[in-house]
């Protein structure tokens, strides 16, 4: 099973993902991840994206597709994965679908996460990341600068600033929002509302993809 996950930055993709991919048993890809360890692990890669990161643009998309290529074409995703955070623009999808077509795989289901700009921007100002594992937490529930899994610090990420929000719900609405056509012109697209907790999410989720737990 291949799905995509798609939203604008704050709709809980990445959450959402975390959570299917326990459930379902697929692993759960994040080109923004990846490129993060890129940056975290000094690589050569990781220097030549972090300043357009920080700014909320686009990687470009050879970069991107070069480390996903590599993801895909491994073992672990030979039973199918979730992809979170790509495709970002049209380009993208179509060269997620030439790499597709190659290994005769296809596309089951794009999940198009919907919430309100306003929601979006809560959300991601008042968003905490664990440097340590990774774990995102919103500062309305933590009273502590400590990571509830793991003690480790918490840090609002470059890119969830209040001026960088604004640029990648600029870049969302130009480059990422046309793939709700380009899917839903392929009959894949399944459009669930992200308002709520991430349980009832969650729920609407698996509702949407067909299956229930
Ligand atoms: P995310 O964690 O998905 O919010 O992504 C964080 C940042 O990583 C984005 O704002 C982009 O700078 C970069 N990024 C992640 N995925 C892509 C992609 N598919 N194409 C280009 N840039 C990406």
């Amino acid at each position: 099973m291949q799905v995509i996950l798609m939203g604008p930055p704050g709709s809980g993709k990445g959450t959402q993902a975390d959570v299917l991919s326990k459930k379902l048993g697929l692993p759960h890809l994040s080109t923004g991840n990846m490129l993060r360890r890129e940056i975290a692990e000094k690589t050569p890669l990781g220097f030549k994206v972090e300043e357009i990161m920080g700014k909320g643009l686009l990687v470009p998309d050879d970069v991107v597709l070069e480390i996903l290529a590599k993801k895909l074409a491994s073992p672990e995703c030979s039973q199918g994965y979730l992809l979170d955070g790509f495709p970002r623009n049209v380009a993208q999808a179509e060269m997620l679908d030439a790499l597709l077509a190659k290994t005769r795989k296809k596309i089951d289901a794009v999940v198009n996460l919907e919430v309100t700009r306003d929601e979006v921007v809560r959300r991601l100002s008042g968003r905490r990341t664990c440097m340590a594992c990774g774990t995102v937490t919103h500062v309305s529930t933590t009273a502590s600068n400590a990571c509830f899994k793991c003690g480790g610090q918490l840090i609002q990420r470059q890119d969830d600033s209040i001026e960088s929000v604004t640029t990648r719900l600029d870049v969302y609405e130009k480059q990422t929002k046309p793939l709700i056509q380009y899917y839903a012109q392929r009959k894949l697209l399944k459009n669930v509302t992200a308002m709520g907790t991430p349980q009832e999410i969650t729920l609407r989720v698996l509702s949407a993809l067909g299956l229930s737990f």
